[in-house]
């Protein structure tokens, strides 16, 4: 068996669901540290993360990953049991295969091959990793980022290894994510009996109105990189239940996904100025979840998508699209942020799996990308 494919059954067979560890960290310090990296476990609440980095001198580079992975769901419905790993067809099978352990293993075998070829190489190489990416992502990645900060120990370049792909490695890698920001609105009204509605202030007709003008919005035309803003209302309620009861309150949430054509005060200023428009009296609490990132050039974009070209022989397609990942954290210390892994199609399904063919490939494009920037 190959090692990366023995690498990935060995993380795979450890049940780590967020922001459970179980030992994948130790499994990579045990490696890491053969190769001369200096490991530090950096505990925050709950959650365990991996800050290992070989050498002192810049430019630093980083691998970022999760081992933590979400709950297998309905265990009747996998065809083989979810923490144990199993190849069946070119495919291996198991929670986390694809999202994202399969791409730890590439990067720890990457390293371990560009450093047997290159001990001396140029800058250094680190390995940032967290157990609780799937969860509230509140005591990993960011927190880590912050205790690096304050040392003043910046990342330069990062490669995150979210499954990127669509249909085979590599077609697909994504240079920036999108922002998103979620809003949660209460209307006030008066509550009352329905047949006295003047004794009453009904909060949803209030709102209505306002409602429809920010659902016909257009917030911006998208860019180069980054399709238009968009606005969804994910959830609403009002009302007792009852039939002859007009609601007190009205709570309404909504989301934006945001492009970097638009800040999140543009945002908030727009939504205050329709609401405010329409007479509404309301309170609305934001919760910033993530600004938009885009790493549209440099010599990491360059490199990694010479690499995949290099083994793919065709050039990645860029996108921003999908849903907000770590890699928005490392971007705020001002590194230029990819993210390159497998593919997509079954992270966070029952059934999950990742082509062991792929994950071959996708150990040589890590490796040609750190012979890239730091041979
Ligand atoms: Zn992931």
């Amino acid at each position: 068996m190959s090692e990366v494919i023995a690498l990935a059954r060995d993380f795979i067979g450890r049940q780590s669901v967020t922001p459970e560890d179980a030992g994948c960290q130790q499994l990579m310090i045990e490696r890491l540290e053969k190769l001369g990296f200096v490991c530090e476990v950096m505990v925050f609440d709950d959650t365990t993360n991996l800050w290992a980095r070989r050498g002192t001198a810049a430019p630093l580079f980083t691998f970022a990953g999760h081992t933590d992975v979400v709950p297998a769901g309905d265990l009747a419905q996998w065809h083989t049991p979810p923490f144990e790993p199993t190849e069946i067809d070119g495919y291996l099978h198991g929670r986390g295969a694809a999202d994202m352990k399969g791409s730890l293993a590439c990067m720890v075998v990457a390293v371990e091959r560009f450093l047997a070829e290159n001990p001396d190489h140029n800058g250094s190489i680190a390995f940032l990793i967290t157990s609780d990416e799937e969860g509230p992502f509140i005591n990993g990645t960011t927190r880590v980022i912050d205790t690096l900060a304050a040392r003043n120990e910046i990342i330069d370049m990062c490669i995150v290894g979210e499954p990127s792909s669509t249909h085979h490695v590599g077609d697909v890698v994504k240079n920036g994510r999108r922002g998103s920001i979620t809003g949660d609105l209460i209307v006030k009204g008066i509550q009352g009996h329905v047949a006295y509605p003047h004794l009453a202030n009904n909060p949803v007709h209030q709102a209505l109105p306002a409602l429809a003008e920010l659902a016909a919005t257009t917030w911006d035309n998208g860019n180069e990189y980054f399709p238009p803003t968009s606005f969804q209302i994910p959830n609403l309620h009002a009302g007792t239940g009852a039939s002859n009861v007009i609601p007190g309150d009205f709570n309404v949430q909504f989301n934006l996904r945001f492009s970097t054509e638009l800040t999140d005060e543009d945002i908030k200023r727009k939504i205050h100025s329709v609401l405010d428009a329409h007479g509404l009296e309301y309170q609305l609490n934001w919760t910033l979840s993530g600004h938009p990132f885009l790493t549209d050039t440099g010599e990491l974009l360059h490199a990694v998508v010479d690499a995949v070209e290099e083994v793919n022989h065709q050039k990645p397609q860029l996108l921003t699209t999908g849903g907000t990942s770590d890699g928005r954290f490392i971007a705020r210390m001002g590194a230029q942020v990819i993210e390159l892994g497998p593919c997509n199609a079954t992270i966070h399904k029952v059934n999950e799996c990742v082509s062991t063919a792929d994950l071959e490939k996708l150990t040589d494009m890590y490796e040609k990308v750190l012979e890239k920037l730091l041979k």
